[in-house]
């Protein structure tokens, strides 16, 4: 942001965002380490930060020693003091949760599916319901800032309509708007793609900290991909880049949800490992995983049938994309580590410079890396204007408004 020709009130606002997205980002800190992190001087941080403690955002904790020289005060923010609700919608089940100020998640509520009930209507109404009893649950006074919504599908943006989830059968679901309206909410309802959510995630608190370049796979069901090409989400036109689960990999391969044959998801899903293994839908991939460490043949070999496909893609996007790191979220988290050595064997055909350099790695949020990131979706208008966010969220529930705080 340009500061040239910005009132007073412009600079202010822009210092308190700068002060509050670090504390939220990095936790527990000093005023020296804000001080040197913002470029701003002692006495104006110190001024903003009264103002942030007066409105209960953050609390000075005990001086920090710091060898030699003033000790400085500690400052941590207060998860208590504003909220968002995070949703991730999977094919079969939703995960949902209150996450407070800092990134802390306060509840967690989980609610499977019976099978063929995904139908939206269906999934608002059970959606409707778990945000409720969540709210009920919210820490008392606290200022609800908005609810993120990670879904397995095509969302534009920036309007969030879900253009096409094959594996809920979605298309065209105005998911945000049906669940505001349902709600009764008067913050913002975000919705993302659920990949493109777990890579942010993974990004700020994960196992890419600090990576500029990163792939965020998720495998359920389907297979997506959130894709950070120099420090920025790759959204394409639309919203709708990264959809990697439909690359073309094998033209002779079994038709896909969406329509085509041979699509990366239909050798690497769920389903793919149940063929591969001749396992039932109800056993846990887990469970497949430790039979063929146990010695178990078929297991085995469709865990490396697996693998190889797996190998297959993400040479693909090493050489396409040379990232730093490629993240391996949902049942992809559990299908690495033995399958592992395939993959890894896949990339030693792939372009020398970018193999080499990039690291296979498990989320390190474990399966909330999209429950989180769409909870800092959601964040986004707190950390843009801390103290407007709050003024506003305390008037709504002074004059009985529903603001999801009671
Ligand atoms: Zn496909």
């Amino acid at each position: 942001m340009s500061l040239a020709g910005a009132t007073q009130d412009e600079v202010r606002r822009h210092n308190l965002a700068a002060l509050v997205r670090f504390l939220h980002d990095h936790g527990s800190t000093s005023r020296s380490e804000l001080v040197s992190h913002t470029g701003l001087n002692r006495s104006t941080v110190g001024g903003l930060l009264s103002d942030l403690v007066a409105a209960d955002l953050v609390r000075e904790t005990e001086p920090v020693g710091r060898g030699v020289g003033r000790p400085s005060y500690g400052v941590e923010p207060v998860a208590t003091s504003a909220y968002v609700l995070a949703i991730d919608l999977r094919v079969d089940r939703t995960i949902a949760a209150i996450v407070g100020f800092g990134g802390e998640v306060l509840e967690r509520r989980e609610h499977r599916y019976r099978p063929g009930q995904q139908r939206e209507t269906r999934i608002v109404a059970q959606l409707v319901d778990v945000c409720h009893e969540l709210l009920r649950a919210a820490p008392r006074d606290a200022v609800m800032v908005g609810v993120g919504v990670g879904v397995p599908g095509l969302v534009r943006q920036p309007d969030g309509l879900v253009r096409f989830a094959p594996n809920l059968g979605w298309v065209d679901v105005p998911l945000g708007e049906h669940l505001a309206g349902a709600l009764g909410l008067s913050v913002p309802v975000v919705v993302g793609n659920d990949s493109d959510l777990g890579a942010i995630a993974e990004r700020l608190r994960g196992s890419a900290v600090g990576a500029a370049n990163v792939i965020y796979l998720s495998g359920q069901v389907g297979v997506g991909g959130g894709i950070v090409v120099d420090g920025s989400l790759m959204m394409g036109a639309q919203g709708y880049a990264g959809e990697v689960g439909h690359m073309r990999v094998n033209p002779r391969g079994r038709a896909c949800r969406c329509g085509a044959i041979g699509c990366w998801e239909t050798e690497i899903g769920e389903p793919a490992l149940r063929l591969a293994t001749h396992t039932p839908a109800s056993m846990p991939v887990a469970e497949i995983v430790a039979r063929a460490g146990a010695g178990d043949k078929v297991a085995a070999r469709g865990l490396r049938t697996v693998g190889e496909w797996l190998g297959v893609g993400v040479v693909n996007l090493v050489n396409i994309l040379n990232p730093d790191v490629v993240v391996f979220g949902g049942t992809l988290r559990e299908i690495l580590p033995a399958a592992r050595e395939y993959v890894e064997a896949a990339l030693s055909s792939a372009l020398r410079a970018p193999g080499e350099h990039v690291v296979l790695a498990l989320p390190a949020l474990g399966d909330d890396s999209t429950l989180l990131g769409a909870a800092e979706s959601a964040f986004a208008p707190l950390l843009d204007d801390p103290l407007g966010v709050i003024a506003a969220g305390r008037g709504r529930a002074g004059r009985g408004v529903a603001s999801g705080s009671r």
